[in-house]
């Protein structure tokens, strides 16, 4: 945690007050909540405690999310919370595409629109499906018409590269393409230190990226959407492929961590990361 000086200068001298500003955005966010505490910890051992306890949690409600797919749920959400800095960008969220922060999954989404209909998350009716490859849904589309004010009017959830869903800034990684390649695609984390296999770093990806644009070949996701069916799912088909995975062909070190778990075995040793090629 780092304090500016200028913070400080304009009167932030007591840690309560931190505890106070989180207290009451919870609130706001979440009316359910009458009564909340904070405690900071600053001890590197209690805090591994703690980090260990959070990740079991994460780990076990992302095992749960993977059970369930989009096509087994009658009703899809949506998230505007960043739309504070990307106006344009609203995150559908599905049981297939957990939103681009990693940190909302379907049934998460699910339970905040029904704790507060008037929030940031609500309800998206899928409507008709107009192509089962690609996940394009009328109801996706009015949404992000209506969410976009009228700048975006098409998206395909399955895909980074015709009509991608928009990203706002706070993606975990960029899914993009490698023209040299012709079919393949690359990913890279906000984690990584230096320059991804097309010579640029993370930060250039995302200015290019996010803001809520809709940029085919660059696409904001979540680790969680590599792990599903339907990743890029119709890219990978147009490709001549049998799934969107099989597009990946280079990945930062700290991303391929992070979702070896989710590749074809076939495929582990097949894609290259920083190590390998630069
Ligand atoms: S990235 Fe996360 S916080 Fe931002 S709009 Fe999507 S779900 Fe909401």
């Amino acid at each position: 945690m780092r304090f500016s000086k200028s913070l400080i200068e304009k009167g932030f001298n007591d840690l309560t007050m931190l505890g106070t500003v989180l207290i009451r955005l919870y609130k706001a966010e979440l009316p359910i909540i009458k009564k909340a505490q904070v405690t900071l910890i600053t001890d590197p051992k209690k805090i591994e405690e703690s980090y260990d306890f959070a990740l079991s949690i994460y780990n076990k409600r992302d095992e749960r999310a993977r059970t369930i797919h989009d096509e087994d749920v009658d009703m899809y959400y949506g998230c505007v919370l960043c739309q504070s800095f990307a106006p344009t960008h609203a995150c559908c969220i599905t049981p297939d595409r957990t939103s681009l922060c990693g940190s909302i999954n379907w049934f998460d989404a699910r339970a905040a629109a029904k704790v507060d209909p008037k929030g940031p998350l609500y309800e998206v009716p899928m409507g008709e499906c107009l192509n089962e490859l690609a996940g394009e849904f009328t109801g996706v589309n009015e949404m992000i018409k209506k969410r976009s004010l009228g700048d975006i009017d098409r998206i395909y959830l399955y895909s980074g590269m015709e009509f991608p869903h928009t990203s706002c800034g706070c993606f975990e990684a960029i899914d993009f393409f490698i023209p040299e390649t012709g079919v393949g695609h690359g990913i890279i984390d906000r984690s990584h230190d230096g320059v991804a296999i097309n010579g640029l770093p993370f930060s250039a990806m995302a200015n290019q990226t996010g803001g809520g644009k809709q940029m085919p070949g660059f696409n904001g996701i979540s680790f969680q959407y590599v792990g599903s069916p339907k990743y890029q799912l119709y890219d990978g088909i147009q490709a001549g492929l049998d799934s969107g995975i099989y597009t990946i062909v280079w990945m930062g070190k700290n991303a391929k961590d992070r979702v070896v778990e989710f590749l074809p075995p076939d495929l582990v040793d097949k894609i290259a990361t920083e190590e390998e090629v630069s």
